[in-house]
């Protein structure tokens, strides 16, 4: 069967539907949830629910003493940086292997191929009203910290200074042999060269890794210890943008919870923990953080 569906009032996409099977055509995603037939990826919201959402998490945090913020990929998504597991994520191009240490350590040259087209989008990245919003309650004195998964170091180009990057980040390399760490800064020239592929250390010619956290990696014990002591230690527990299925960072909220904590979640979809949290918004982070940011102003 062939048939239109509705993404917006005025989006439509062409949908084969093959057994139990959908594929569609173009790359806006839609709300039917491909991979688990006959549910759907987010709820829809009216605008009065959307409103009255956004203003009872205004209220958490104006209410909070500590509020600390989770931040995954989906928050730098309008930033033009993609996700892994969102409709268009970066695993849904290439396959979660690359993100394996094991491939990294057999294949250095095909990871840097890989890592070089992704590096180019991030260091091009500027942040977005999201990550401004977040750098707002921060002044504010409405947000403690922000503990994040991410690698591209968006929350720090957009002003926020407690910042805990427990998945490491892209603007550092560090050498598989000597264990010294770079600015990425300078390896720039030499990585972005015309046919470069394997970047070496500067002092022992070791090969260099991004100073990230791949799979099947430990995360950094100190950041790691600090996230944890934050979570269990606020009284307000915000997630922005991450789909909760990678670990640790996804006990992160169970943990906050179990000691007291109220929760948020924005997500542009579905996680498997919605039920966990006192507000869900499903919505874009760019366009619902900066909403509850201006709650947050009106009730101050
Ligand atoms: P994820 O890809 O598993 O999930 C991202 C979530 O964000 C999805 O549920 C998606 O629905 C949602 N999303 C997409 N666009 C959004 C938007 N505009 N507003 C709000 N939500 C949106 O990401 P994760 O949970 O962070 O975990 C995956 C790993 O990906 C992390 O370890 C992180 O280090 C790494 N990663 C980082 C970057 C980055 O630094 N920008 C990019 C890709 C992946």
């Amino acid at each position: 069967m062939i048939f239109l569906e509705t993404i917006t009032t005025s989006e439509k996409r062409l949908c084969v539907e093959v057994g139990t099977r959908y594929f569609y055509y173009g790359d806006t995603p839609g709300n039917y949830d491909y991979e688990n037939p006959g549910t759907q990826r987010w709820v829809e919201l009216s605008e009065a629910e959307l409103r009255a959402r956004i203003r009872e998490a205004a209220e958490l945090i104006v209410e909070s003493k500590k509020n600390v913020a989770l931040t995954g990929a989906g928050i730098s998504v309008e930033s033009g940086i993609p996700d892994f597991r969102g409709p268009n994520g970066l695993w849904k191009r290439y396959g979660e292997h690359v993100g394996h240490i094991s491939f990294f350590f057999t294949n250095p040259g095909e990871f840097w191929k890989f890592a070089l087209e992704v590096a180019k989008v991030i260091f091009a990245a500027r942040p977005n009203p999201a990550h401004y919003a977040l750098a707002e309650l921060e002044k504010m004195g409405k947000l403690h910290c922000i503990i994040t998964q991410n690698i591209d170091g968006l929350h720090q180009k957009a002003g926020s200074k407690n910042v805990i990057e427990i998945h490491g980040t892209a603007w550092r390399l560090v050498c598989l042999q000597c264990g010294t760490k770079f600015p990425v800064e300078e390896i720039a020239s030499k990585l972005m060269s015309k046919g470069f592929t394997i970047p070496r250390c500067l002092k022992c010619e070791g090969i260099l890794k991004p100073d990230t956290v791949f799979f099947g990696e430990r995360l950094p014990e100190e950041e790691l210890k600090i996230a944890i002591s934050e979570s269990m230690s606020c009284d307000l527990f915000m997630v922005v943008g991450s789909s909760l299925v990678v670990y640790p960072a996804a006990s992160l909220p169970g943990i906050a919870k179990s000691h007291g904590a109220k929760t948020i979640l924005v997500n542009l979809e579905r996680t498997a923990m919605d039920e966990m949290f006192d507000v869900v918004i499903y919505g874009k982070a760019g366009e619902i953080l900066p909403k509850i940011v201006e709650e947050v102003k009106k009730m101050m």
